[in-house]
């Protein structure tokens, strides 16, 4: 028998006359994500989407994961398409409901008749529908308050379409509908997080990543390259942009106070990175920054980076705790990459004690000693690739 997905739409509903171009949009998402899976016929109907396998060796279960990664996506199920005959619908159903209603002892049926012109009314299609599964699995009862299973009869424009309950699905909005954004990804727990947040509101991500080698290793690089895999499963493709940073941070060490080198350091990071961002075409920064989680993270310092760039810098876990974020890095998969013991080159020439109240003033004053040239030299040196 026929099988497909049926993808139930999120906060598209509420967004009135752009839904067309929103589910568009997630329609051509959901396509790039089952790459390589063999071929699907998508389209779109009355607020769900329709994913079709065109062949019977595709993959469903590896295509239903997947696409539980898809922002946009509210719900999804996978459902046994049938004729819009009762007929049919009675031989289908019973050995398509087997390995659902195995491990069920009560049930019940719901009935959407989108399609006015099937002659059974939805009450006495439950009716019927439920009956002929009593008969085939005679140790189920009938509960409508809380069945252990509900199976779904949808009667819509092409066909009868036949599941249980329903899977949730990523939410939030289709990559892309919001914009561009450029994330500084660094190798710990909290820069993955806070692009998959992003991403999540819709936000195509891009990604930019400083190395100073020789401080830095080839397995620190490796390593948010696997992060950047590992956003991807949500956040799609992701262009990294890889931004060497050794003359720079060198520079700062040797003109700068010690004290003020985090702040300073940080906010070469924020102009390379809206350099680099104006040229993706992306209108906002985002990072992993949380208030007072470390010493450059202080309201002083963050008013101190803030002003480097003109560009709005998206801080999604800027309230949250460690623990919070660390439970979303583990949903996400990100977090056993993320606790790899390699350098960032933020810990490379760490002052002993930085400066927690930093002032714009001296950090100014102190930057004046520094060769801006450095600056377009590493945005000229910068390497790039694609992830995922
Ligand atoms: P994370 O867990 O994201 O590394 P953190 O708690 O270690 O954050 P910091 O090292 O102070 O905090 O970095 C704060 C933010 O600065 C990071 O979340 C990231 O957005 C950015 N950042 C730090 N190091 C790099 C880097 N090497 N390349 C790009 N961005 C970086
Ligand atoms: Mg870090």
């Amino acid at each position: 028998m026929d099988e497909l997905i049926l993808l139930k739409c999120g906060e598209l509903a509420l967004k009135g006359l752009n839904r067309r171009s929103f589910e568009d949009v997630l329609m051509k998402n959901c396509r790039r994500r089952l790459e390589g899976l063999g071929s699907f016929h998508i389209y779109s109907s009355q607020s769900t989407i329709y994913v079709e396998p065109q062949g019977a060796q595709i993959d469903l279960d590896e295509a239903v994961e997947r696409l539980l990664r898809v922002f946009g996506i509210a719900a999804l199920t996978r459902a046994g398409v049938m004729q819009k005959d009762f007929a049919d619908i009675r031989e289908k159903a019973v050995p398509y409901l087997e390995a659902a209603l195995a491990r069920a002892k009560t049930f019940k049926v719901e009935a959407k008749r989108s399609d006015k012109s099937f002659p059974m009314k939805s009450p006495e299609l439950c009716r019927e529908l439920g009956a002929v599964l009593l008969e085939a699995y005679p140790y189920l009862t009938v509960d409508v308050h809380h069945p252990d299973v509900t199976v779904y009869i949808e009667i819509r424009e092409r066909a009868a379409y036949l599941h249980t309950d329903q899977l949730p699905g990523a939410g939030g909005l289709p990559i892309g509908t919001s914009g561009n954004a450029m994330l500084l990804i660094s190798g710990g727990i909290d820069s993955p997080v806070a692009g998959y947040m992003m991403a999540k509101r819709g936000l195509r991500v891009y990604a930019v990543h400083f190395v100073s080698p020789p401080y830095t290793s080839e397995h620190a690089l490796e390593k948010v390259k696997t992060l950047c895999k590992r956003m991807s499963a949500y956040c799609g493709r992701i262009r990294l942009a890889v931004v060497p940073f050794t003359a720079l941070q060198e520079a700062i060490r040797d003109n700068c106070p010690e004290d003020l080198f985090t702040v300073i350091m940080r906010r070469y990071m924020m102009r390379i990175a809206e350099q680099l961002a104006k040229g993706s075409d992306c209108q906002a920064l985002i990072t992993g920054e949380s208030v007072a989680q470390v010493a450059s993270q202080t309201l002083h310092a963050i008013a101190c980076t803030d002003v480097a760039c003109e560009m709005p810098v998206l801080r999604p876990v800027i309230g949250m705790d460690k623990n919070e974020i660390v439970k979303i890095a583990y949903k996400i998969d990100t977090f056993e990459t993320s606790i790899l013991p390699y350098e960032d080159c933020c810990t490379v020439f760490t002052p002993k004690h930085p400066r927690t109240r930093p002032q714009l003033r001296y950090v100014l004053e102190a930057e004046k000693k520094m060769d801006e040239q450095l600056v377009q030299q590493a945005i000229a040196a910068t390497e790039y690739c694609v992830i995922g």
